[in-house]
């Protein structure tokens, strides 16, 4: 078999394309592969399909390809360029790749894969000997690629979350569907607009399809959703975690006052006791247990702070509204009377949003079900040294997590 046959087959080219030519350059380790049609054949326009003659052609280019035993291997062409009476002057679609792609297409699949696989932008470029701006292009044009396909529906359970770009500021918006375990959207800040841009693209219909939005009791989100989600108030249910963290918040600042005040006595009780005080009870280690017991037998502000926190988790339990309400009013007078401010002033957050906490029996939905996907965007921020900007960290977000259809297809 002629060389050129052999790449004609490899490249699965089929008329009126073959190969006319393949150069071989040992010392460089590259293949060129130079690729012609016949002549006279009549090409389609590549917006309406009509069969229209060869006009002239475009100059000539040239594509990446697969690796020939480790060689490099790039096929060369020259695109014909059709006239058609109601398009113009435009290059006809060819079998091997996307219109300005730089790669052919299983070269830009290939690339596609790894990057997945081996997760970093550098290691990819290592891997297939490409440039960054190379592999950075191809994820680009993946991400734009799986947008267009993707279908324009509002997901039935969402969960709003903020992310900090940089540690303590530059914030980014979050939309995650909590069924599908996909990141929807990602938008500069968190703002009010910030999730009001997600919302837009969608049809008043289309918003009526969402049942329920899990979030933190941030009010730009909270605005945003009863501005466009029909029913808001009875879709937005805030997220258990945030409100458990929150109150662990309190107790940590009680701890902290205390610790203060006890040092001053020269009593160090509670020094490295920090997490003790955080876990949930059940989760505590066994190690800490003790200890644990010794303080709460004590008269510790932190041990009442610790016993409020551990009383509200009994909350998620409950499934009606009815039920929950009366253990909630009971919980925030327990609160609102204690000598705690810090606990009193959690209290009173909590008593502001008490409706879209309840909301929870109904729905019982929370960001934790996203929990995998946090993993992976902190795991995708930990690498964003190689993502220059905000840009690119938010392509590496849909990339990575937008569930997207990415792949090239041929023409
Ligand atoms: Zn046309």
């Amino acid at each position: 078999m002629k060389d050129t046959d052999l790449y004609s087959r490899i490249l699965g080219l089929s008329d009126p394309w073959f190969v006319a030519d393949v150069e071989l350059d040992t010392a460089g380790g590259r293949v060129d592969v130079h690729v012609d049609h016949v002549a006279g054949v009549r090409w389609r326009c590549p917006t309406c399909g009509r069969e229209l003659a060869c006009r002239d052609h475009a100059e000539p280019r040239v594509w990446r390809h697969l690796d020939t035993c480790q060689f490099k291997t790039f096929l060369h062409a020259r695109i014909p360029r059709v006239e058609c009476p109601e398009h113009g002057v435009l290059q006809v679609r060819v079998p091997w790749a996307e219109a300005k792609g730089r790669f052919t297409l299983l070269m830009e699949r290939l690339i596609i894969d790894v990057l997945r696989e081996c997760a970093t932008v550098s290691g990819t470029c290592r891997l297939m000997r490409i440039s960054w701006d190379e592999a950075w292009n191809v994820m680009d044009r993946a991400v734009r690629r799986g947008q267009t396909r993707k279908k324009t529906t509002a997901a039935r359970y969402l969960g709003i979350d903020e992310k900090a770009f940089r540690k303590g500021h530059d914030y980014m918006t979050v939309v995650c569907d909590l069924l599908g375990g996909t990141v929807e959207f990602v938008a500069q800040d968190r703002k009010t607009e910030s999730l009001e841009d997600y919302y837009r693209q969608f049809t008043a219909q289309q918003l009526e399809r969402i049942r329920a939005v899990a979030m933190d009791m941030w009010e730009p989100y909270f605005k945003a959703t009863i501005k466009h989600v029909p029913d808001a108030a009875h879709k937005i249910v805030h997220d258990r975690f945030h409100i458990m963290q929150h109150v662990g918040q309190a107790v940590d600042k009680v701890r902290r006052q205390e610790h203060r005040e006890l040092l001053r006595q020269e009593d160090e009780r509670l020094k490295g006791t920090k997490y003790i005080w955080l876990y949930r009870e059940e989760n505590l280690p066994d190690k800490h247990r003790p200890t644990l017991e010794a303080l709460k037998a004590t008269n510790l502000k932190v041990a009442k702070a610790w016993a409020m926190k551990e009383s509200l988790a009994g909350l998620w339990n409950y499934l009606s509204v009815g039920w929950a309400k009366r253990f909630m009013k009971r919980w925030l007078t327990w609160v609102r009377k204690s000598d705690l401010p810090p606990m009193r002033k959690v209290g009173e957050m909590l008593s502001r949003h008490l409706d879209n906490i309840l909301t929870f029996c109904r729905h019982r939905i929370t960001n934790g079900a996203a929990e995998g996907l946090n993993s992976k965007i902190m795991a995708i921020k930990r690498r964003a040294c190689g993502y220059r900007n905000r840009e690119h960290f938010k392509t590496a977000i849909y990339f990575f997590c937008g569930g997207l259809d990415l792949y090239p297809r041929q023409a």
